[in-house]
């Protein structure tokens, strides 16, 4: 790893320690756990999620995110039900309330400069008045170390553009492309956590 790898990945990680900060200050004025709060943002993004992909997306244990599951339950924040495919199978959705919880902690995340769930970038086409051109770059840079990252095995779930198989990276000078939504993607439009992402080869 050379001399500017590691001076990313550290800046990424002072990056993180804000965040987890301002998650922290949430689960105190909430009374829902930092991880309970992570999980509600994912919920509310993949309704319908099973604990094993959970566990994976957030990179703990399922038995830790079982407990967080059921303080979201005993809550009234948190529904299980039987997958019409398979009974056997349990998904797991958000009550009005949990949604309540997940949009309000998306809300002040946002104010802060993230999301409830760690992403830190809108959707296609959203306007961004704060130097989208520096800002893309950034955020294209840090998203191919995320990749590298997930090559290397340090990394298990990656739903972002540059590791999804509708992807098309675009030459140097144009824009890439999602070839699903047939759109062009400038950096600054690149999705960290995106519903439509089908993995990719890697
Ligand atoms: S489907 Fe989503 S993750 Fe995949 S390229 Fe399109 S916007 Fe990116």
């Amino acid at each position: 790893m050379s001399d500017v790898d590691t001076r990313l990945l550290m800046a990424v990680e002072r990056l993180g320690r804000a965040l987890r900060s301002a998650q922290q200050s949430l689960a105190t004025e909430t009374g829902v756990s930092v991880l309970g709060l992570q999980i509600a943002g994912i919920l509310d993004s993949h309704p319908g999620c099973r604990v094993g992909e959970l566990a994976a997306a957030l990179g703990v244990r399922q038995p830790t995110v079982s407990d967080a599951l059921n303080a979201l339950e005993s809550k009234g924040m948190l529904q299980r039900e039987p997958s019409a495919h398979d009974a056997r199978v349990v998904r797991l959705r958000l009550t009005g309330r949990g949604e309540d919880l997940a949009h309000r902690c998306e809300r002040i995340m946002q104010r802060r400069g993230g999301s409830a769930d760690g992403s830190v970038v809108g959707a296609p086409g959203e306007d961004r008045n704060r130097h989208p051109t520096r800002q893309g770059i950034a955020l294209e840079v840090l998203l191919e170390e995320i990749l590298r990252l997930q090559q290397a095995g340090l990394i298990e779930v990656n739903r972002s553009c540059p590791s999804c198989s509708h992807f098309e990276h675009g030459s140097s000078g144009s824009n890439h492309r999602c070839e699903l939504l047939g759109v062009e993607l400038r950096a600054y439009e690149l999705q960290v956590d995106c519903p439509d992402h089908d993995p990719a080869s890697i």
